[in-house]
């Protein structure tokens, strides 16, 4: 089994966990304790092969924490998310990658940008557009999608994308 460890980075309360449980266990949780770092094993079909990944659920950053080595050495690869709803986060997580950019030396990282709780569009509290996620993603050589941990829109997907990502690198 091929092994690959992927990292999901982003500021606080955007959903990472949300997505991470909603894609291991199937179900949405409200709350759940912020502050704890987990790491998930789930083998993911990619193409016809299987790939034994773990999954890393981090506690969240900020425009101030300093990156967490253990988050940019032996990563293969990267889930960075903000919400849709909060324009803060996505200025949080293009400055989080630019840290992992500079932590590992290189150009480009796999990964994949979520635009999460993409289910509260409808109500005005839609805060980055579609568009403006999208270009910063493909100006990064990034992959790009938006996901409801409530809905279970595209939470699978994320994790294709970032296999795929992987593969390309
Ligand atoms: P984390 O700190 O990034 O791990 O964020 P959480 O996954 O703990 O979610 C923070 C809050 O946002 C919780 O109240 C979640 O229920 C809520 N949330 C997470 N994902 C979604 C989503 O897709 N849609 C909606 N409406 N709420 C969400
Ligand atoms: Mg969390």
């Amino acid at each position: 089994l091929k092994n690959r460890k992927i990292a999901v980075l982003g500021s606080r309360s955007v959903g990472k966990s949300s997505l991470v449980i909603q894609f291991i266990e199937n179900h949405f949780i409200e709350s759940y304790y912020p502050t704890i770092e987990s790491t998930f094993s789930k083998s993911i079909n990619y193409k016809g092969v299987e790939y034994n990944c773990d999954i890393i659920d981090t506690a969240g950053q900020d425009e101030f924490s300093i990156l967490n080595q253990k988050h940019a050495i032996g990563i293969h690869g990267y889930v960075l998310v903000y919400s849709v709803t909060s324009h803060k986060s996505f200025e949080i997580m293009r400055i989080i990658y630019d840290k992992i950019i500079e932590f590992t030396g290189q150009n480009a990282i796999p990964c994949v940008m979520v635009g999460a709780k993409m289910d509260l569009q409808q109500s005005k509290s839609r805060q980055v557009a579609s568009q403006e996620g999208e270009e910063f993603a493909k100006s990064h050589h990034a992959a790009w999608i938006e996901t409801s941990a409530k809905t279970n829109k595209n939470v699978a997907e994320v994790f294709q994308l970032v296999l795929g990502e992987i593969e390309k690198s």
